[in-house]
């Protein structure tokens, strides 16, 4: 018990406060949103980091240099810090714009290729994304390989000049519109005893021959996953990720940027607002709504702190699985609340407000637990690190 106790700073790293120089950019942005929204360009909406594809918008925030912040001047980027990032994309979430189109390779892609990515790559790629112009889908989930990611059957043949890429992979946000994605694939036969290793990550361009992508429709028919086959598909060596047979860790490292941001727990903030602005001037709501943003407040501190220690170089992934795992919970509680408090049916074909919100919610929750690693899965990281198990 003593040696747990012991790690418990390990959950949530010490504090971030973001910069006071944050405040004029985070001015900026707001006025930017607000103009398009009075443009009536786009209308908020929940989850719109899965959902909401437009890549005028994303092109429009690239020309503004509010995308690849991160990325070093020599490559297009910006060569800002991750909490002015951190300000920029939390205020678009809030806003609940449309940042689907771009989402994938800003958060984790431009990182990705910088640390592990060759000088041609980071060339070929990071400009673009920087622009809003080039995007990216993830390759992991298989139909047999999601919790157990090292499950994945898909085989990467060694053949002249590169590899050849064979199999199936499943549930592919965004792929019928991605021009890219990092495959991850069994470059060397499986082996029971060192099941992580002898995996590798490749860059596939969708529009590959022998790639195939056929939609997986949702619920509601609207078309956002996809199942994409290789039959074939030759990469070409200047396209391997990093090294040969170190997938494995270069797949992990990549999950840290994608468990810890304010994605994780914004999805239903639009709805939040919009709960509030229905509420306006009946009582009894406030124990309800004060302990939303209350918890609400505590889980940006908390994705602050991870976001300040990656800042710093640091891998913090038992906190970011914390974040992740209170965060969605969060999020499927604002729906709950909604609920409970307001008798208005959610309408998914309203054009706007709290019904139409509520119903992007309502469809769009099952998710939240699920994608990027499951709440039960994340427990059992968290309980690993503190020595548990
Ligand atoms: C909206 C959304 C978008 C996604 N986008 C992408 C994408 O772009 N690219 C991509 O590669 N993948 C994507 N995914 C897939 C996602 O990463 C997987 O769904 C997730 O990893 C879970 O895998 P699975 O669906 O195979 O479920 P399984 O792994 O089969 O899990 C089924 C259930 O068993 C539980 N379980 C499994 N193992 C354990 C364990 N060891 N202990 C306790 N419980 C366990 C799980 O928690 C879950 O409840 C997306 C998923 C969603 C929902």
């Amino acid at each position: 018990m003593t040696a747990t106790l012991h790690r418990l700073p390990d959950l949530v790293p010490p504090p971030t406060e973001l910069p006071p120089r944050t405040a004029a950019l985070r001015a900026d942005v707001r006025a930017f949103l607000a103009e398009e929204q009075m443009a009536g360009r786009w209308t908020p909406r929940a989850d719109v980091w899965l959902s909401g594809w437009d890549e005028r918008f994303s092109r429009e925030l690239g020309r503004r240099g509010w995308l690849g912040m991160t990325i070093p001047k020599e490559y297009g980027g910006h060569g800002a810090s991750a909490l002015d990032r951190y300000v920029v994309t939390e205020e678009l979430l809030a806003a609940g714009a449309p940042v689907a189109a771009h989402w994938i390779a800003d958060r984790q892609i431009g990182p990705t290729l910088l640390r592990f990515g060759t000088e041609e790559q980071r060339q070929r790629f990071l400009p673009g994304i920087a622009r809003g112009e080039v995007y990216f889908g993830i390759g992991m989930s298989e139909p047999d390989a999601g919790s157990d990611l090292a499950a994945v059957r898909t085989r990467a043949d060694r053949v002249d000049g590169g590899w050849e890429l064979t199999g199936t992979k499943v549930w592919t946000s965004g792929a019928h519109h991605a021009h890219a994605f990092f495959a991850l694939a069994r470059s060397a036969p499986r082996d029971e005893r060192h099941r992580h290793a002898g995996l590798s990550q490749f860059i596939v361009l969708l529009d590959a021959p022998g790639v195939q992508i056929r939609p997986i429709p949702l619920l509601t028919g609207a078309h956002h996953f996809n199942e994409v086959v290789f039959d074939r598909v030759f990469v070409p060596d200047d396209m391997v990720l990093g090294e040969i047979g170190a997938g494995w860790k270069q797949v992990t490292s990549e999950l840290a940027f994608e468990r810890s941001g304010p994605e994780r727990f914004l999805s239903t903030f639009p709805l939040l607002v919009a709960l509030v602005g229905e509420l306006a001037g009946s009582a009894g709501a406030e124990r309800e709504i004060g302990g939303l943003v209350a918890r609400l407040w505590t889980l940006r501190r908390m994705s602050l702190a991870v976001a300040g220690s990656l800042e710093s170089g640091e891998a913090p992934e038992l906190a970011a699985a914390v974040v992740k795992e209170l965060g969605t919970r969060y999020e499927n509680e604002v729906i709950d609340v909604a609920r409970l408090l307001v008798t208005t049916p959610p309408d998914p074909g309203a054009e706007a407000g709290f019904a139409r919100l509520l119903a992007d919610a309502v469809l769009h929750a099952p998710g939240f637990t699920l994608r990027g690693g499951t709440n039960e899965v994340l427990r059992g990281i968290v309980a690993r690190g503190l020595g548990l198990r």
